[in-house]
């Protein structure tokens, strides 16, 4: 089973070789012990994986295996017996902490077959006593293929990605089809991007575990964009990408013969489809899984966001990796699992079609408006379970009790919910919301009866002990629960009978352990009982001195009963289960609906409430090629000002190209006209990157259909959203922090259309002076001149602001600070115009840099200046090749790292405080003569 599987990630690297051990010593199986002859089988079938091997009430680790799993789990390590001569190492989990022990070994990226006992020991002893219990593996627990609560996370989606290159062909570019399935839910997304698109597919996606092909090269970026989102990547044999078979699977998994009514499929995606259900039959042992109605992934679903840009804009994970300091968890105010999962999905993946943005919006400001229907239905939700993920828990044959009640209790949630909206549904409701409601009205009805009457109030987590099914549900039930914890009543209750029936005084029903059960009745009283017709049923056992016994059928029956009521009420409570959990899996399809109707209403009524408490308005979303924000604030920032400081988030106004007619324009920006690039400068600290960020994700929550932080906003769909603000290195993979720049700027540079929204801070910065001006210039040309798309670009090279003069769709904007004696104070105010100093100095001393540091750093910076100044004015410096030329080297040099140079050595020996005002003349021209290299 699985064999040929790999994985990647690096804790898992570890089992392969582990099972290599053990299967060296498989080879060796002959003349070994019987037991030990299936363990080895069986660890030989799964290599690639820990095997946790039941016995008892343990789940056993053998060999390297036991090795590995106690040095991961920090359990001890001990021997049992021997195999060829050497110490078996061992080590155990016990079953009923099994589920914590494997997310803990999942977490660090091992893989886990688990085999059970599939009989009774007792029934093995049957066979001779040595026969071993038949035992095999009933699941294999991989990192994509997890459904317990206990090892998911409730907030977030976990996939089984399956990606496949697709070359190019009759004129179609090359591909990669990508199919996600997420086992927990059901939830499945299919289809194909362009290779560069991919690695932002990934992040969006989230993954648990990648496939792919054993015999092809991965697609370009994967493992990058696995180690982003933190997934293990496993090579599947390449057979296993077989279209026929992957549309059979989907067709097996829809319940359908014909795929027509969910659109149509490359090969390239049924043949992802193929692989990714082949491993999950694998790793399910063939059980069965629940599929919902797949949803379409590619170009025009939704806006496409590369992995640099995710990171950089912290949409759904902040800069640690995590949930927190993400626009995500600032704008998170949904009451369940699933709508939290539902808002990471759609900021994840903002809309690009107008009428479907509108609908949202829609749906989003009647909650605003309805504060009453709001809360009622929020605090209604708070108590609907987690459906999607219990029914797909019990199609595993994997659910429990509480996974019925989560049935049941979603069901009732659905019907309140059904009446908090029906007062406003008199005036009509807004199209979502009414779609919703159609999938809450009247679901499962009888369904819902049955579990009501079914089930007790408070449930067991695990069916095998029973428990759960109500007194009064079923008849035999409560006969053997009757049977099993009152014998005494019972027995009193025939005793009784029989007395009436037969009218004979004093008869009682007694036990020895001779006879068991039995009637008595005094030897005066007997005589009725011995004669025809009581005799018939009354059959005789014993006569005593004073007394005669007797038997019925019914009262052996009946101590049968007694003897077994414990096991027959627990197996009919399982029976009972079962039809529950058919019921159900027969209403699979509706409950898949309710359960997205349930997180659809979580998400809008927390958008709701999230605007209503933030202060967010609706954004007039359009066709138009431009952007209008008034004050703008930014989401994350705002909410951690207030929670850290007394300070007011400053709010800013952006407006980008043409908005349309009525576009409201600022105070102060008439000038900037229709200019679709703004050019941000500023020092340090001023607030820039906050300013790009706040735009792209003032869009990004536009087009998810959230209403946004500003007073006002008009936005022009965007195809895609780039941002590049702030640089990190990428060590690991041998790219510097300039390497990682540049690659970044070139992915935006080529893929930006005239839709886009390019938000760029810092271009050019981690190379000289003069290179990152260079590129950081031939840069915004492009954007204006080729691309034509909206961007932002923050840079501290102030004389980049001349292009503002030069290129007629730029305009320069600056963040206003205050100079107080020497001190800067931020204002954190976007202005028109452009910063004339960067500050730097005066920054570096509110960072703390040492007293005399500074002193000197203003005293070179003057000199530097004075030199600079001396060799041509602004307007020189629009013409790059002349400004190359004027700048004094040394600030190259100092920049690059190299060598110092003759003026920087003279710049070294300068003592300004024992200069006369002759010696420092005379010092300014030879500075200037060693910067003119003379
Ligand atoms: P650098 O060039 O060093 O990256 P920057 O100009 O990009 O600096 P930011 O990182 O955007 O500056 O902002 C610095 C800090 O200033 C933020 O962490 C935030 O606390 C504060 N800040 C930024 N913008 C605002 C604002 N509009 N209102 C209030 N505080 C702000």
């Amino acid at each position: 089973m699985a064999q040929g599987q790999t994985t990647s990630q690096a804790g898992a690297a570890k089992a392969p070789e582990n099972a290599r051990g053990t299967a060296k010593s498989a080879d060796a199986a002959a003349g070994v012990t019987p037991s030990m002859a299936q363990y080895l089988e069986i660890k030989t079938a799964n290599p690639d994986s820990l095997l946790w091997y039941r016995m008892g009430d343990f789940y056993e680790l053998f060999f390297e295996d036991a090795v590995v799993a106690s040095a991961a789990l920090s359990i001890v390590l001990t021997k049992r017996g021997k195999h060829l001569g050497e110490d078996i190492p061992m080590c155990g989990v016990p079953v009923a902490r099994a589920d914590e022990y494997l997310q803990r070994l999942i977490r660090q990226g091992y893989r886990v077959a688990v085999c059970e006992q599939l009989e009774d020991p007792a029934e093995a002893r049957k066979r001779g006593s040595k026969a071993v219990v038949k035992r095999d593996v009933v699941r294999l627990v991989t990192p994509g293929t997890l459904t317990e609560e206990t090892l998911l996370d409730a907030k977030a989606a976990n996939y089984l990605v399956a990606v496949h290159d697709v070359p190019e062909a009759d004129g179609a570019p090359a591909s990669v089809a990508l199919a996600a399935f997420d086992l927990s839910t059901g939830e499945l997304e299919v289809g194909a991007v362009p290779a560069p698109d991919l690695d932002g597919e990934i992040v969006r996606l989230a993954p648990g575990e990648i496939l792919i092909s054993d015999r092809r090269d991965a697609p370009a970026g994967i493992q990058s964009a696995a180690e982003r989102s933190a997934a293990a990547v496993t090579a599947v044999p390449g057979q296993s990408f077989d279209s026929l078979a992957g549309e059979t699977a989907l067709k097996a998994g829809l319940g359908v013969s014909d795929l027509g009514a969910f659109g149509s499929f490359s090969r390239g995606e049924l043949a992802t489809l193929g692989a990714l259900f082949r491993y999950v039959e694998l790793t399910q042992v063939g059980q069965r899984t629940v599929v919902q109605s797949p949803r379409r992934i590619g170009a025009d679903a939704s806006v496409i966001i590369d992995a640099a840009t995710r990171a950089s804009l912290e949409i759904t994970r902040g800069a640690s990796g995590d949930r927190g300091g993400s626009l995500l968890a600032a704008i998170d105010r949904t009451v369940t699992g699933p709508g939290a999962r539902l808002l990471g999905a759609r900021i994840a993946a903002p809309l690009t079609t107008l009428p479907e943005i509108r609908a949202r919006q829609d749906a989003v400001g009647f909650f605003i408006d309805q504060d009453i229907v709001r809360e009622d239905i929020r605090a209604c939700l708070k108590a609907a379970p987690d459906v999607a993920r219990a029914v797909s828990r019990l199609a595993l044959m994997r659910g429990g009790p509480r996974d019925l009640g989560a049935v049941r209790d979603a069901l009732a949630a659905a019907a309140t919910l059904d009446q908090c909206l029906a007062p406003a549904s008199a005036s009509g409701l807004p199209k979502d919301i009414a779609a919703v409601r159609r999938d809450l009205t009247g679901v499962a009805v009888e369904l819902r009866a049955r579990l009501d009457a079914a089930l007790d109030e408070d449930l067991p987590p695990i069916r095998r002990d029973g428990g759960f099914i109500r007194a009064g549900f079923d008849t035999a039930l409560d006969e053997a629960r009757a049977l099993r914890d009152d014998s005494r009543a019972v027995m009193a209750g025939l005793e009784a009978r029989y007395g009436k029936e037969t009218g004979v005084r004093g008869l009682k029903i007694r036990h020895n352990n001779l006879l068991g059960y039995f009637l008595e009745a005094t030897s005066a009283n007997a005589k009725p009982l011995l004669e025809a017709p009581l005799s018939d049923t009354f059959r005789h056992r014993q006569t005593m001195a004073n007394a005669v016994r007797f038997v019925t059928d019914e009262l052996v029956k009946t101590e049968g009963k007694i003897a077994s009521a414990g096991g027959r009420a627990l197996a009919r409570e399982q029976e009972l289960f079962q039809e529950l959990a058919d019921a159900i899996r027969a209403a699979e399809p509706q409950l898949a609906r309710l359960g997205a109707a349930l997180a659809d209403l979580d998400c809008l009524t927390a958008l709701g409430e999230l605007a209503r408490s933030e202060g967010y308005v609706r954004p007039e979303v359009t066709d138009d090629p431009g952007l209008a924000i008034i004050s703008g604030r930014h989401p994350v920032v705002e909410q951690a000002l207030r929670a850290a400081t007394s300070d007011p988030f400053i709010a800013n106004d952006c407006v980008l190209g043409d908005a349309g007619d009525g576009t409201p324009r600022p105070p102060g920006f008439e000038q900037s006209g229709d200019a679709r690039v703004w050019l941000v400068t500023g020092p340090n600290m001023a607030g820039k990157s906050t300013f790009l960020r706040q735009t792209a994700l003032i869009v990004l929550m536009a087009q998810a259909g959230s209403f946004v932080p500003a007073e006002q906003a008009r936005i022009g769909i965007v195809d895609r959203i780039f941002s590049r603000v702030g640089a990190s290195d990428d060590l690991a993979r041998g790219r510097s922090t300039f390497m990682v720049e540049m690659v970044e700027t070139a992915a935006i540079l080529t893929q930006a259309t005239d839709r886009s929204l390019v938000v760029l801070d810092e271009v050019g910065r981690g190379t000289s002076t003069f290179d990152g001006l260079s590129i950081a210039w031939a840069a915004v040309e492009h954007l204006h001149d080729q691309i034509g798309c909206r961007a932002l670009f923050a840079t501290h090279y102030h004389e980049m602001t001349a292009l503002a003069d030069r290129l007629a769709s730029v305009a320069s904007v600056t963040m206003d600070v205050k100079e107080w004696r020497d001190e800067i104070v931020f204002l954190h105010r976007v202005r028109p115009g452009a910063a004339n100093r960067s500050y730097g100095i005066q920054v570096a001393r509110l960072a703390g840099l040492p007293g005399d540091v500074i002193a000197r750093a203003g005293e070179v910076l003057a000199v530097l200046e004075d030199a600079d100044q001396g060799r041509g004015s602004a307007d020189a410096l629009t013409d790059l090749p002349l400004f190359e030329a004027a700048r004094p080297k040394s600030v190259t040099m100092a920049q690059t790292g190299a060598a110092p140079s003759p003026l920087q050595d003279a710049l070294d020996d300068v003592r300004p405080d024992e200069l006369s005002p002759r010696a420092a003349l005379d010092l300014l021209y030879k500075l200037k003569a060693l910067a003119r290299g003379d």
